[in-house]
């Protein structure tokens, strides 16, 4: 099976291509039963409306919005229920570490949170970019403290 990305906003919050809120949330979707792409791994309805029967979540379904201001937040619940199945979309390399921990070449590692940063106890959180600029290619930690 192969999951899709789908990138969406929060309730409510603007999505046109030349404006967003600036932190997305990206979950995982299977293919559908009739064919396209089905429900969101963890549950997330991304067809919600509100009483009048708007649309209250911006998605995007295999693509979605980059550049300078935008984060994207990767849904742990959909990343935990991945497995091994090979994602496609713009972001699904965020999946890459979602779950792991990346680690510089000075040893030190970096740790995905909820705003879409990266976290370190040393420094404030950063993208993802401005870090491997700064500190050069990070690499997924599965090591576990084996060695
Ligand atoms: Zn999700």
């Amino acid at each position: 099976m192969t999951l899709t990305t789908i990138e969406t906003t929060t309730p409510g919050a603007k999505y046109t291509l030349f404006e967003t809120s600036g932190v997305l949330t990206v979950h995982l979707a299977g293919p559908g039963k009739t064919g396209g792409t089905g429900a969101i791994l963890c549950g997330f309805d991304r067809f919600q409306r509100d009483e009048n029967g708007r649309w209250m979540i911006g998605f995007s379904v295999g693509g979605g919005t980059t550049g300078p201001g935008t984060h994207h937040r990767v849904c742990k619940a959909c990343a935990e229920r991945a497995g091994e199945e090979t994602i496609r979309g713009t972001h699904q390399g965020l999946f890459q570490y979602a779950l792991y921990p990346l680690r510089d070449r000075h040893g030190d590692v970096w740790m995905l949170g909820d705003d879409g940063l990266l976290h370190t106890r040393e420094t404030a959180p950063f993208s993802r970019d401005h870090v491997e600029r700064k500190w050069g290619p990070l690499h997924p930690d599965h090591t576990d403290g084996g060695q």
